[in-house]
């Protein structure tokens, strides 16, 4: 797995907003992090520095000791092959089934002619497999995706994301559209990736108890900065 890197991270949106505020953080290989504010505080800003979609103003950005902050767009490309992102909305694509969709995350690892064509090999499958079943969804692997509940699009979604080899998994608000239940599901697949696999997992949350329950480390973040770092079990309610 990969370690992240901040120093010193400011982040400042062409229309003058204060994302990030001189955020300096090390996330150490194989960490599981929750990261909590309300809602502006700046979480989907952080993890957006980290896979490069949002440019930094000022400071470095690194992950697995490859800087992130002015990465060509080739090295940027590699990088994000290793980089998971799971996010609030699925982003699966409704119409295709499930293996196709955990399929799509091989793109990003091998960039053959052959899986440019969809002609998947059977290591490819094999890993498909193994993803879908490690978030029990491996009876789900020809149905159509819209035909899934929230739960299950968000778990084939962490499946692609596992299809990907990632060293790290980038989780935005990931189980905020879901019902408590389901949401537990979801963050125990992310635990359970963290535990057995010794992936970087880095979530986003905006409920404190998910993010004392499945972090080991907790951020607390408010206006940009960095307001709480600790170990999520001890965190009050006033992070
Ligand atoms: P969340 O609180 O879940 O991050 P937001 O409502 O803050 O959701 O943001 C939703 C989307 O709108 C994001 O893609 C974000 O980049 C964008 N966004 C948020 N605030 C602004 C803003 N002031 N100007 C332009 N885009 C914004
Ligand atoms: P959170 O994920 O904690 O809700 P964000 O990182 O989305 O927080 O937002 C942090 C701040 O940056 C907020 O004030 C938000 O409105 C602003 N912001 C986010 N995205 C954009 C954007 N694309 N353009 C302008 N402002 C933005």
């Amino acid at each position: 797995p990969w370690g992240i890197d901040l120093e010193g991270v400011s982040v400042r949106y062409p229309n003058g907003t204060v994302g990030l505020d001189d955020v300096t953080l090390r996330i150490a290989a194989g960490e599981m992090v929750a990261i909590v504010g309300l809602s502006g505080s700046g979480k989907s800003t952080l993890i957006r520095t980290v896979n490069g979609l949002v440019p930094v103003t000022s400071g470095t950005v690194s992950v697995g000791r490859r800087r992130v902050d002015g990465a060509r767009s080739a090295e940027l490309r590699r990088l994000r092959g290793s980089i998971g992102m799971v996010f609030q909305g699925f982003n699966l694509a409704g119409r295709a089934s499930v293996q196709s969709n955990v399929l799509v995350g091989r793109l990003s690892r091998t960039s053959t002619l052959r899986t440019l064509l969809g002609w998947y090999g059977a290591d490819d499958r094999e890993l498909a497999y193994r993803a879908l079943h490690r978030v029990g969804m491996l009876e789900k692997l020809h149905h159509r995706a819209d035909a899934l509940s929230g739960g299950q699009q968000q778990r084939v979604a962490i499946a692609r994301v596992l299809a990907q080899e990632p060293r790290v998994v980038l989780a935005d608000e990931p189980v905020a559209s879901l019902d408590p239940p389901t949401a537990h599901a979801v963050m125990q697949d992310l635990a359970d990736i963290n535990r057995d696999l010794g992936i970087t997992v880095l979530v986003n949350l905006h409920v404190l108890d998910l993010a004392r329950r499945y972090g080991v480390r907790l951020i607390g973040m408010r206006a940009g900065r960095v307001v709480y770092d600790g170990p999520a079990a001890q965190a009050g309610d006033d992070v």
